[in-house]
């Protein structure tokens, strides 16, 4: 589920009746984590939306517009994977204290690399994150390699669980 935090007046989700506070809860069927899947699931002329407005009404609707007409929803962010691993080198570490707390946070996000340009070391993937990357071909992300070398990057990365990052990529399409 995803919570819609702005709609575009004259907007295609306005005449809907979409409003801040809407839940999107799946896109023909499937069901709706973060911002990715609203972007990839909607992109297309036909397609059915199942909603939760903010008074608990359930509404399905079959959605047909060109592509060229955006649906006009903006939705919430998503919450930010952390990292998990523990770099000597870590730029958070080496930040001067006081900044704001969003500097502080160790963001090791594919979906931020996609989206942003942010770098990511794939260590933290789930077998879905991993389905979700081919299926969506999630390209280019932008990856913190360290070293190609497994027994190296776990060294440097002080994680010893991080995957071998090339049969990581021979993975992908
Ligand atoms: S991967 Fe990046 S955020 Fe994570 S510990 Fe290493 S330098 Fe810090």
């Amino acid at each position: 589920m995803i919570k819609v935090t702005h709609v575009a007046p004259g907007s295609i989700a306005d005449e809907l009746g979409l409003q801040p506070g809407t839940e999107l809860l799946s896109v023909n069927g499937r069901e709706l984590d973060d911002f990715l899947d609203w972007q990839f699931l909607t992109a297309d002329e036909e397609f059915t939306l199942h909603i939760r407005q903010p008074d608990g009404q359930e509404i399905e609707y079959e959605i047909e517009r060109p592509l060229t007409e955006p649906l006009g929803v903006a939705v919430e962010p998503a919450r930010i994977r952390r990292c998990a691993n523990r770099c000597d080198f870590c730029f958070v570490d080496g930040l001067p204290e006081g900044l704001r707390d969003v500097l502080y946070i160790r963001d090791d996000d594919y979906r931020l690399s996609f989206q942003y340009g942010n770098f990511a070391t794939l260590t933290n993937l789930k077998l879905a994150d991993e389905a979700r990357i081919i299926e969506y071909r999630l390209s280019p992300l932008y990856v913190s390699v360290h070293a190609t070398d497994p027994v190296i990057r776990r060294w440097l990365l002080r994680n010893p669980t991080a995957p071998d990052i090339l049969m990581r990529a021979m993975a992908r399409p």
